[in-house]
């Protein structure tokens, strides 16, 4: 699996059998990782995850890619399983050594993945304050007239 150069990896199941399975007929082994961007489920070297299935999501890649933006729930089943919602679709990991902690993980960086956009989003939307220079009352960009002092503002 290659990251993407601002990506970073969180958790690796290492080389455990873990099946992934979709539904009832897809169900695969090979190994699982968390990145501050996605999960990724990287099938083993003598599985053809292709042959076996047509790859709904990576498709090209070989692997079973959910961005964390697309993941709608995560929880925990029975033992060391977890179960991933994404985009209208359920996964299945089992054999998952810390089922518990994969899930805290997987909500965290969910979490985290929010709040960066959003902390990115808002810097770079916020418009330079303006204040009257009159009053100093904070007024619009686009205001025409202080709203407090009524005085003609000077061009932004
Ligand atoms: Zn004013």
């Amino acid at each position: 699996m290659e990251l993407d150069p601002d990506e970073v990896l969180i958790m690796d199941s290492g080389r455990l059998p873990i099946t992934y399975q979709e539904g009832k007929l897809r169900s695969i082994n090979g190994r699982l990782y968390l990145t501050n961007k996605r999960l990724v489920f990287e099938p083993s070297r003598f599985q053809s995850i292709v042959g076996s299935f047509q790859l709904s999501t990576g498709s090209g890649t070989g692997y079973v890619e959910i961005p964390l933006e697309s993941i709608e729930s995560v929880e925990k089943g029975f033992m060391a399983h977890i179960k991933v919602r994404a985009g209208g679709r359920e996964y299945s990991f089992k054999g998952m050594r810390g089922a518990g902690r994969w899930v805290a993980s997987i909500e965290e960086a969910i979490h985290s993945a929010e709040s960066t956009e959003g902390a990115a989003r808002s810097a770079g939307e916020r418009p330079a304050m303006r204040y009257c220079p009159y009053c100093g009352s904070p007024v619009n960009p686009d205001d025409i007239y202080c709203s407090n002092c009524g005085r003609k503002l000077p061009k932004a």
